[in-house]
């Protein structure tokens, strides 16, 4: 291409009606809905705990079994999100990161919401807690985490709960 290259550009929107399985990670997200348990898997070979679930040990190629892991935890890693699909436009910005829940060997991928959304909140090694929407559906969207000292305030908002 030369630098003077335009591309023609058109803005559309696609409607796709779809069904989506969680084959047999299926237990994470009813559990999720029903009773907010943060369920992973343990390998029964290595002892290895998942997070999120994997139904087989990654490591040892053996069943993994579910067991529930904590709704607090550290994070490993973490952005601050600017761009985002439409979904999720009226929440920028807002942080993902990797957090690593008690209990758990592996860390998560999931949003960090904060009242005052700068760096150091969301920094290495900060502690965070689960918070939950009111109305889950089974998706990942149904929680997320938010630096622990803001955990009271979140949980009164109308739309979202504690997971105790
Ligand atoms: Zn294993």
């Amino acid at each position: 291409m030369t630098e003077n290259f335009q591309a023609h550009e058109i803005r559309d929107v696609i409607r796709i009606n779809y069904k989506y399985t969680m084959g047999g990670q299926s237990k994470f997200f009813k559990e999720l809905i029903k009773s907010k348990r943060l369920l992973g898997t343990k390998c029964s070979n290595c002892g290895k705990v998942w997070m999120p679930p994997r139904i087989n040990c990654s490591d040892c190629y053996v069943p993994a079994e579910w067991i529930e892991v904590k709704k607090t935890g550290i994070i490993e890693v973490s952005t601050i999100v600017w761009f985002t699909t439409s979904a999720f436009i009226k929440n920028i910005p807002y942080a993902v990161g990797y957090i690593k829940l008690e209990g758990a060997d592996t860390a998560i991928l999931q949003g960090i919401f904060s009242e005052n959304l700068v760096p150091s909140k969301i920094k290495k090694g900060k502690r965070v807690r689960a918070v939950f929407q009111k109305e889950r559906e089974g998706k990942m969207t149904d929680f997320f985490f938010v630096p622990e000292d803001e955990y009271e305030n979140w949980i009164n908002k109308p739309e979202y709960e504690g997971g105790e």
